[in-house]
């Protein structure tokens, strides 16, 4: 069974209109479908532990995630440690990311006995998915998935490493290793979930199939975000590496400091019109997100208030919106044996998932002794 890749097989660098349309398509019909048949999904879905959660993480997947889950969605988040290397010489302040993400994500609704919470590196039936995983994608492939061209782009003077060069796949064994079929993400992750796609394809055709006859990996879908991106008190997007955060678990005043110092413009009349006017309509979007309401009548009611009548707006929005959850974070990082017995849980769940999926991939591969 020599199998060779076909060229219209292959992973290609960007992901076509056409199949942008499709993927938002099925996301539409998987949201109609979900609150009447929450069972028939899992979803997967996690972060880097590389700095602490902020106001763009919860609005932006964190508080779409509670929601799920509260629907009956199973949800799996891995907390992606060994992730945190594929881009830099060491892991950092990794214990504190970890445990301090934790804290945010119970704070912010995720309830562990309905959700798996667990840490990349502690399921190692998972990694072990791996090698077989690997053998199925070639390195042009990998070369060109947009993550890892960005990543060349970037720094082109710090040589890629193999862990870099290999991410996509690693997200490929998260999604697949627990057979989950539903994965929140942006329109520019869409290639990563072509990965696992084509890896659970190439699988299915290469290696064989579990005892039942059936294909052992569900090609996963993409369920694309609604939610706009937020951007940074420096007006490009917040990111956790860029030190332009309002962090999750920030006090109400070193939120009030810091959004004075968001950058806005000279112009009285406050609108929403986030192509011409993105640090303002951000902060118009960000006081809507907090108060549930809609952003053009909350710039109406402001008329003329300037950026000051804005930014005390927003400011009261999301320190009120955030209280309650500052104050369970509080007392969740207080208790770090707590935390750390909720991952010790869930490490338990996914590992025993793993080694199930783990144990199927061997029996197809001939690898049972
Ligand atoms: P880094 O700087 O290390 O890249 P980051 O702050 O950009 O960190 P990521 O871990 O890259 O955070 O983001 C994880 C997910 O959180 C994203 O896929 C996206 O869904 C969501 N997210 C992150 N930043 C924002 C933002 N500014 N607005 C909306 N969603 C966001
Ligand atoms: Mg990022």
């Amino acid at each position: 069974m020599n199998q060779t890749i076909t060229v219209d097989e292959q992973l290609s660098e960007e992901i076509s209109d056409a199949s942008l349309q499709r993927s938002l398509a099925r996301s539409r019909q998987i949201e109609e479908d979900i609150s009447t048949h929450p069972g028939r999904y899992r979803i997967l879905t996690g972060d880097r532990p590389t700095g602490r959660l902020h106001i763009g993480h919860y609005f932006g997947s964190l508080a779409n995630r509670v929601r799920f889950q509260n629907l009956g969605v199973h949800t799996m988040l891995v907390v992606a440690d060994y992730q945190v290397i594929y881009d830099r010489d060491g892991v950092g302040q990794l214990q504190e990311n970890v445990l301090s993400g934790l804290a945010d994500y119970l704070a912010c609704g995720i309830d562990p006995e309905q959700s798996t919470i667990f840490t990349h590196s502690s399921v190692t039936a998972l990694n072990q998915l791996l090698l077989p995983f690997l053998s199925l994608v070639t390195v042009p492939e990998l070369q060109r998935n947009p993550t890892v061209k960005d990543e060349l782009s970037n720094n082109p003077h710090r040589p890629m490493s193999g862990l870099m060069l290999t991410f996509p796949v690693h997200q490929a064994a998260d999604i697949l290793f627990c057979k989950a079929n539903l994965v929140p993400v942006g329109k520019d992750q869409l290639p990563h979930i072509e990965v696992a796609r084509v890896i659970a394809r190439r699988f299915d055709e290469r290696y064989g199939r579990g005892q039942a006859g059936d294909p052992i990996f569900p090609q996963p879908d993409a369920l694309m975000s609604p939610a706009p991106a937020i951007l940074g008190l420096d007006g490009t997007k917040m990111s956790k590496s860029r030190g332009n955060t309002i962090e999750i678990g920030m006090t109400a005043d070193e939120t009030a400091k810091l959004i004075k110092r968001a950058k806005t413009d000279s112009e009285r009349q406050i609108t929403f019109d986030p192509v011409n006017r993105p640090e303002v309509s951000n902060l118009v979007q960000l006081a809507a997100l907090a108060t549930g309401g809609e952003p053009q009548q909350i710039a109406d009611e402001l008329g003329d208030a300037g950026g000051g009548g804005l930014k005390k707006l927003v400011t009261e929005a999301l320190n009120e919106h955030f209280a309650p959850i500052r104050a369970r974070r509080a007392e969740l990082a207080a208790d770090p044996d707590h935390l750390r017995s909720v991952l010790r849980e869930g490490n338990a769940k996914a590992t025993a998932i793993a080694e199930q999926t783990l144990a199927e991939v061997r029996q197809a591969m001939q690898m049972a002794y």
